[in-house]
């Protein structure tokens, strides 16, 4: 066994780590006009991120891009992940991020979708949760009823990040809602100029991310704007759901180990009652647990992109990485926060954005709690 990266990711790693600390991380609370980059600051980010060949790292070379593995987008994330100059959801820097469910289409779907997002002329937005189904997709009310040569879609999607700049929709529906998610959802493509489509309010979350209630009524799509087959739409969202996942997870350790060189740095030099606060066995403590479990998860979450890359991957060893890195990113920053006080609550340091960015992912995507229950269920299984 083998547990060094390979060099030319290990290369990779070293480039965007710098590229973070050099152009992003001096230009904390400085990057952002609303929800999104200053257009002057994207247009010189993406420029130096050109000049570094970080460009358009995770799109399959077929689609002139460089066709990361898991493994390489994995280290990527998580060293952008450092930084707080970025949107926490995205846009980021290295070219267009069309989602993989997009990569699944037929080619005349990829000719109207997927090449418009990659030629930076379209934007897209994933549209599952609905105000009665989120955990529980298999509650969902949205329907596309087949009538001729379209669908008629009715109901009501909630909390969709970046509905308000999507040109269209990967919108999941109900076509058999007596069969819920075994076999009862489906994805369709749907423009977001649809007549009947209508934005009806944003939600802005503890994050900063705003995302939106969205309404369908009487929305006539064509037939060929289904993806794959009628009642494949979990099967469909699960190829984004997991990539998801694992971005979500190296998020975490990136958070970590920023807060674990924020925390060092302030508990070394920090004097409270005649001692640092590096002596006190309490901090030390906080930071010790940090570590080990940065440590075990990024071993852990290496293993899981590896096992992606490789077609060995199961649902539940997503589960793992994502429950364990989300609440790491949390933790961290919460000890991090701890341990500096006063400070850690100012909007001096990142260590409140880390805080409250991070929390959104234990719920978002699939909440811990619904993934313990699933991993649970499997431990079960395998005690047998
Ligand atoms: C910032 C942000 C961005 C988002 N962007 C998108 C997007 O782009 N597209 C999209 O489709 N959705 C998006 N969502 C929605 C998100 O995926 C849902 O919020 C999430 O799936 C949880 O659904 P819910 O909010 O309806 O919670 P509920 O389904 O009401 O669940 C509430 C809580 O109950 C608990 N729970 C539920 N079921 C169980 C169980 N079986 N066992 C134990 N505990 C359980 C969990 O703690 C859960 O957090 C976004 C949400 C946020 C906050």
């Amino acid at each position: 066994m083998d547990f060094e990266l390979p060099e030319e990711i290990r290369a990779l790693k070293d480039t965007v780590r710098k590229f973070v600390d050099r152009e992003l991380i001096p230009l904390e609370r400085k990057s952002m006009e609303g929800l999104d980059l200053k257009p002057e600051v994207r247009a010189s980010l993406e420029q130096k991120a050109r000049d570094l060949g970080l460009w358009m790292l995770d799109i399959p070379e077929e689609y002139g891009g460089m066709g990361l593995s898991m493994l390489g987008q994995v280290v990527v994330w998580e060293e952008m992940a450092r930084t707080i100059a970025m949107p926490p959801r995205g846009p980021g820097v290295f070219g267009p991020e069309p989602m993989p469910l997009l990569f699944t289409l037929n080619d005349e779907q990829k000719q109207r979708f997927l090449l418009p997002v990659l030629r930076g002329e379209k934007r897209t937005a994933f549209a599952q949760t609905e105000p009665d189904a989120g955990a529980d997709p298999g509650m969902m009310r949205t329907t596309a009823v087949r009538q001729g040569d379209h669908y008629l879609i009715n109901g009501m999607k909630r909390f969709i990040t970046h509905a308000d700049k999507a040109d269209f929709f990967q919108l999941v529906v109900a076509t058999d809602r007596s069969k819920g998610s075994r076999g009862g959802l489906s994805v369709i493509l749907v423009d977001a100029d649809a007549p009947g489509v209508k934005i009806l309010r944003g939600f802005e979350k503890v994050s900063g991310d705003v995302s939106y209630q969205i309404a369908f009524d009487d929305v006539k799509v064509p037939v060929e704007n289904l993806v794959g087959k009628e009642g494949e739409g979990m099967k469909n969202a699960q190829t984004w759901i997991t990539t998801g996942r694992l971005r979500q997870a190296a998020g975490g350790l990136g958070v970590a180990q920023r807060c674990l060189e924020l925390a060092t740095a302030y508990a070394k030099q920090r004097v409270t009652f005649g001692a640092p606060l590096s002596d006190r066995q309490a901090v030390q403590f906080m930071i010790a647990n940090t570590f080990m479990e940065t440590q075990l998860g990024q071993t852990y979450v290496y293993q899981t992109a590896w096992k992606a890359d490789n077609k060995k991957l199961s649902r539940h060893e997503s589960f793992i990485a994502k429950i364990h890195c989300t609440e790491l990113g949390f933790h961290a920053a919460d000890r991090c926060m701890q341990i500096h006080g006063g400070t850690g609550l100012t909007t001096d340091l990142p260590i409140e954005h880390f805080w409250r960015t991070r929390r959104t992912f234990m719920i978002t995507e699939g909440a811990v709690e619904v993934m313990r229950s699933v991993l649970a269920r499997e431990v079960f299984r395998m005690y047998t």
